[in-house]
């Protein structure tokens, strides 16, 4: 019998995680990719937006060659968290669901069972990428990720999207010798407020270089109409239908959590302005079923920073609650 039970190794995960032992409850974080999986899918390469400060999670400190730190330098700084404070991370397990029992909880994984008294879903929102919902989508051209350039150097390539990952695949794709285009809604590009979600200033100037030096296409987009073969058909802002020779697809919309689990054990969900998230206490993080306790990405915290003051506001209450039991 575990005292906290952690799902997903993200930044709110093993910020838990490394709270909990600090404050003397016993944990096990079960993660059904890798450590940091979010970031080890980021870009290979980016340079993140976020400062040292805002995602440094103890002692250890990040120490970017730059001023910011990059994917591997991200996740390098994570792994040492955990390996460098012993935390019980469990990597390549998925859990399945979680059953409340009379006291406890009983979480379900691929690979076994566990108890615990507490459960914290730390578990992000990528597992359901948003889709256009066109013909042609399900085409093996057809990415909801951007990993890396070089496959696609000469290569004709469509970014949908309109936040700063698909900017920042617009910019990478172009600056390495894609035949890039940029399929864009007019108040996505013309957005200059972060708190909306906009492509970030170092994105987007460097964008419009590229624009200038006619390295990169902007298509002000009314729809994606389906996506073939060899090429796309797009119908503009203006209602102008265009077809594009076409060799690859990024489609960079946005994700979803998948909350099945949390709704399985009674948790109430709220439609929020990124999506459906779950009703918590912002005090104690506590859902309406009492001791389980949400984190992250999935919740109203959208980026690591308050992902990671989640877990280390939530762990000493739950610690000292769970104290107070034994
Ligand atoms: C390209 C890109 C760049 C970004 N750059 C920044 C940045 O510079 N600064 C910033 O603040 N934010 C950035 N973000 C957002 C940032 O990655 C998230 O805010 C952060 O990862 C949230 O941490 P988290 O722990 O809540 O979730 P995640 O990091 O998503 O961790 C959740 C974990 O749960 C695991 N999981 C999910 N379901 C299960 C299950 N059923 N069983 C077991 N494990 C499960 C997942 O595999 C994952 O590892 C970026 C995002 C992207 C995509």
């Amino acid at each position: 019998m575990f005292d906290l039970i952690i799902i997903g190794a993200g930044p709110a995960g093993i910020t838990a995680a490394y709270e909990a032992k600090r404050h003397g409850i016993s944990h096990l974080v079960i993660e059904k990719g890798l450590i940091g999986n979010t970031i080890y899918n980021y870009p290979v390469g980016l340079t993140v937006f976020s400062t040292t400060n805002e995602l440094e999670i103890g002692e250890g400190r990040l120490s970017p060659a730059r001023e910011k730190p990059t994917r591997e330098e991200l996740l390098s700084y994570y792994v040492r968290i955990v390996l460098d404070n012993e935390l019980n991370v469990r990597t390549e397990e998925k859990v399945l669901g979680v059953e409340k029992l009379a006291d406890h909880f009983r979480i379900i994984t691929d690979k076994d069972n566990y108890e615990s008294l507490a459960v914290l879903f730390a578990m992000g929102s990528m597992d359901y990428p948003r889709c256009l919902n066109v013909k042609g989508e399900g085409l093996s051209k057809v990415h909801f990720q951007f990993r890396e350039t070089y496959p696609w150097v000469k290569k004709r390539a469509l970014i949908v999207g309109g936040g700063n990952s698909a900017g920042e695949a617009a910019l990478f794709l172009a600056q390495e010798g894609a035949e890039t285009t940029l399929a864009i809604f007019r108040e996505d590009w013309e957005n200059t407020d972060p708190k909306q979600g906009c492509i970030k200033y170092w994105v987007k100037q460097p964008l419009e270089k590229e624009l200038q030096q006619k390295c990169l296409n902007l298509f002000f987009l009314g729809e994606v109409i389906e996506i073939r073969e060899a090429e796309v058909e797009l119908e503009s802002e203006t209602g102008e239908r265009v077809i594009l020779p076409n060799d690859v697809v990024f489609v960079l919309i946005g994700s979803d959590a998948d909350l099945t689990m949390l709704k399985d054990i009674g948790v109430e969900t709220v439609v929020g302005k990124y999506g459906a998230i779950p009703v918590y206490d912002e005090v104690t993080f506590e859902t309406n079923v009492p001791g389980v306790y949400v984190a992250g990405h999935f919740t109203a915290q959208r980026h690591i920073k308050g992902a990671i003051d989640a877990s280390k506001q939530l762990i000493p209450q739950l610690a000292a609650r769970i104290h107070s039991l034994k």
